[in-house]
């Protein structure tokens, strides 16, 4: 079998019993596999996908006024988080697909979202990088190399993201920017920490998970107020259930927007 990148020593042989049988993903993460089910390998990791499941679904519900492509942007995180669970849950190759393959796509087109000027060179170079990308990650199998390549997009989106908060006067939209670099970071420091030392009953890479649901969350949301109200139209942050952050607009957004500078 392929090798495979193995957190925890104590599965790093592979011998726990599963409806899904041998583990056929690139990676193993820190979790014991199976410990209290044959049905999900990892129910820490698995659950704590809800995080990208139910802010991704109020967003796509409260995206109708917006352009589409925030519902497209908010579908693609539902998606993450269905096929993260399914990844969690079975440890096999096809569904960590599922999870890594909508992270590309979901990077590349927020890179789209953050970056487009009106052109369709931007979107075509990203529909062909996106196929390119999909044909490399089924044969080869990459794990540093995928997560050095999110990486770098996620960070690619900054600098626009950091003119769109200097150019924000809502105080409100300015904590949710906040709180997108600020979860980001926690993220990131969980999942460094998961991976180097494998705390076993901290669940750090769940941890991680909460915490990028929060990013994208938030980071989406300001994303579509900065754009909207560069479009000229009104957009005011409302709350869903007293704690999801939502954009709420008067008319819905123009389809054909004017062109951004
Ligand atoms: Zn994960």
């Amino acid at each position: 079998m392929t090798s495979r990148v193995c957190f925890n020593p104590l599965d790093c042989a592979g011998s726990a019993e599963s409806v899904w049988g041998t583990p056929t993903s690139s990676i193993d993460w820190c979790e014991r596999n199976y410990a209290h089910s044959t049905w999900v390998a990892e129910p820490w990791n698995t659950a704590s996908n809800l995080a990208f499941v139910v802010p991704g679904l109020v967003g796509m519900a409260w995206s109708w006024k917006l352009e589409k492509r925030f519902t497209a942007i908010f579908l693609i995180i539902v998606l993450i988080g269905i096929g993260s669970m399914a990844f969690h849950a079975t440890l096999l190759y096809a569904a960590q697909l599922g999870d890594e393959l909508p992270m590309i796509w979901g990077a590349l087109g927020w890179t789209y979202v953050v970056y487009d000027d009106g052109g369709r060179t931007l979107a075509l170079l990203l529909i062909i990088a996106a196929c390119l990308e999909a044909a490399w990650h089924v044969r080869a199998r990459p794990t540093t190399a995928f997560q050095v390549l999110f990486a770098a997009l996620a960070v690619s989106v900054l600098p626009r993201t950091r003119r769109n908060f200097r150019n924000c006067t809502d105080d409100v939209a300015r904590t949710l920017c906040r709180r997108y670099v600020a979860c980001g970071i926690v993220g990131l420091v969980a999942w460094l920490l998961d991976n180097s030392f494998c705390f076993e009953r901290v669940h750090l890479h769940a941890v991680w998970h909460l915490f990028m649901g929060a990013n994208v969350y938030y980071g989406i949301t300001f994303g579509a107020y900065a754009r909207t109200q560069h479009l000229g139209c009104s957009p005011r942050i409302e709350w869903w259930a007293g704690c999801l952050p939502v954009v709420s607009l008067e008319n819905p957004v123009n389809a054909s927007p004017k062109k951004a500078s």
